[in-house]
Formats: C-alpha cells, sequence, structure tokens
C-alpha cells in the first residue's frame, strides 16, 4: 500500500478490509458505488439540503478511498499526480462559467 493521505483514509481501508470489501469487491464495482453517490450528491445540491451534501461527499470519498486501493494506488497518490499536472496552468474560469485555458 502506498501512503495514505491521511488517518481516516487509512481507517477507511481498515473498516474495508474488515467488512471483506477490499477482498470481495473491484475497483469497478467501487466506481459504480461513486457514481450513485454523486447522483445522491447533485440531487442534495438541488434540493439545497447541507446535511446530504456533506453526507453525499463523505460516501463519495469512502468509495474512492476503497476504490483506489483496489486499483492499487491511493487518492493522496492520485492528488499529487492530479496537481503535478494542473498546478502550472493559468487559465481561469470566467463569470458565464466557461473555463478559459491559457498555456504555461
Ligand atoms: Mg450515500
Amino acid at each position: 500500500m502506498a501512503a495514505a493521505w491521511n488517518i481516516q483514509e487509512l481507517d477507511v481501508i481498515r473498516w474495508g478490509e474488515e467488512r471483506g470489501i477490499l477482498k470481495n469487491s473491484t475497483a469497478m464495482a467501487q466506481a459504480i458505488k461513486t457514481l450513485e453517490e454523486v447522483t445522491e450528491l447533485i440531487s442534495a445540491l438541488h434540493r439545497k439540503d447541507a446535511a446530504e451534501v456533506k453526507d453525499a461527499y463523505g460516501d463519495i470519498l469512502v468509495t474512492l478511498i476503497l476504490g483506489a486501493d483496489l486499483a492499487g494506488t491511493t487518492l493522496l497518490e492520485c492528488l499529487e499526480s492530479a496537481y503535478a499536472q494542473i498546478k502550472h496552468r493559468k487559465g481561469y474560469l470566467r463569470e458565464d462559467g466557461v473555463f478559459v485555458k491559457e498555456e504555461a
């Protein structure tokens, strides 16, 4: 296992081990769960239900942590890789919601 993001990520992985999820699930099954949780997030945002928004973000993170572990990586590793790719980008989001890319 690569470096974990924080102690909560390790707790979730331990929980996933104890529940048999890491032994019997797959990265694909967790990705589908992530998608389900994202639809719950969109629904909660649409309803402006702050408690359910928080709950959905948490559930999404749990599915991502377990899915990343099943895929042989960690969220920290993925986040470091993503940030290394975006950190020099100089684009910006316009008021109309369009992201304007500028080459570094
Ligand atoms: Mg949920």
